[in-house]
């Protein structure tokens, strides 16, 4: 046998990863399941932008925003039940109640912590603060246009923190536990240590808060195309969106076992600007995970950044600080 068995699967004759969209596995079925898997996303995302540009200001607000949320999620939770990416992704109760609690975390406490050390402090700094009058060239151009960019500069942002967070040791013992998840599900976005989660959302999204419309068509854009980096769903996507859009495919390879493949597709929204920085892998992976995919607890999720972090901190000045007793790993 030349590959090595771990568990029950064969690492080495099979390749843990897939790249060039040629070879990814298409959606079989029949037409009408062929249709629906292949415009869902398109539709989806232009219903969502029809909507935040005509919608009357009474109901263009960001409770309506939060309630298109949470609908689309219960969609795409019975997408993944019709159509599963893998099989071996599928829901159990255990991975359920984990993702659930850092659901809960997202919508309580870390939007309270943000609201007064993150964006929430960044608005009214910046509003305090700024000469508005030079934003006028902004806020004279179309409106799709203004939410466009507002999301591209966001996401641009993002790119920089996410490949920041994988290339800096302190950044990445926050990010870590993200990289520890072994399937992706709609809810595993959420699913990280809770700094890391607010490094992330700290943003320069603040700056536009004063123009809701256009901020919250960026964010629909977030919503329709984001959400899909953690989703056990199989779509046949279509060539023009994964050239410009992040993918669930583009996004399990940057949470595959393979090192060099995680270091790729740092974006959110806009994988182009992988292609811009020549860090853009197009393919997908089934087996993910850190360790040959040793599943973190909700405990070591929340404490992995500091107790990680002392025990390098040991091992690296030890000798020094603590007469030679501090353990340094056999190799
Ligand atoms: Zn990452
Ligand atoms: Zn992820």
């Amino acid at each position: 046998m030349d590959g090595v068995l771990v568990g029950k699967r064969l690492i080495g004759t099979q390749a843990p990863i897939t790249v060039g969209w040629e070879n990814i596995p298409r959606v079989q079925g029949g037409p009408v399941k062929l249709f629906v898997f292949t415009w869902f996303q398109p539709t989806i995302l232009f219903a969502l932008i029809a909507f935040w540009y005509y919608a009357p200001n009474s109901i263009a607000k960001a409770s309506t925003a939060i309630w298109i949320g949470v609908g689309f999620r219960v969609l795409l939770l019975a997408l993944e039940w019709v159509n599963p990416r893998y099989r071996s992704w599928q829901l159990t109760w255990k991975e359920l109640v984990t993702d659930l609690f850092f659901v809960g975390l997202g919508y309580t406490i870390l939007s309270t912590i943000e609201g007064y050390i993150g964006d929430g402090a960044v608005i009214e700094a910046v509003q305090n603060s700024f000469d508005w009058d030079k934003l006028a060239w902004f806020t004279g151009l179309p409106l799709l246009l203004q939410a466009l960019l507002i999301s591209f500069t966001f996401d641009f942002g993002q790119y920089w923190m996410h490949r920041g967070m994988h290339n800096w040791y302190p950044l990445w013992l926050t990010h870590a536990p993200h990289h520890f998840i072994t399937q992706l599900n709609i809810n595993k976005g959420a699913v990280g240590n809770p700094v890391e989660l607010f490094l992330i959302g700290l943003g320069i999204g603040g700056f536009f808060d004063f123009l809701p419309r256009a901020a919250l068509l960026a964010g629909t854009l977030g919503l329709a195309v984001g959400t899909y980096q953690h989703i056990n769903v199989r779509f046949n996507t279509p060539r023009w969106w994964r050239f410009v859009f992040n993918t669930t495919e583009h996004h399990s390879l940057h949470h595959s076992q393979d090192y060099e493949a995680t270091r790729s597709n740092y974006s959110g929204t806009w994988i182009i600007i992988d292609r811009m920085f020549g860090t853009c892998v197009d393919g997908e992976a089934e087996l993910l995970g850190m360790e040959g995919g040793r599943r973190m607890t909700i405990r070591e999720t929340m404490a992995y950044p500091f107790t990680e972090g002392w025990k390098t901190f040991k091992e690296r000045f030890g000798k020094d600080r603590f007469g030679g007793s501090a353990a340094v790993p056999a190799e």
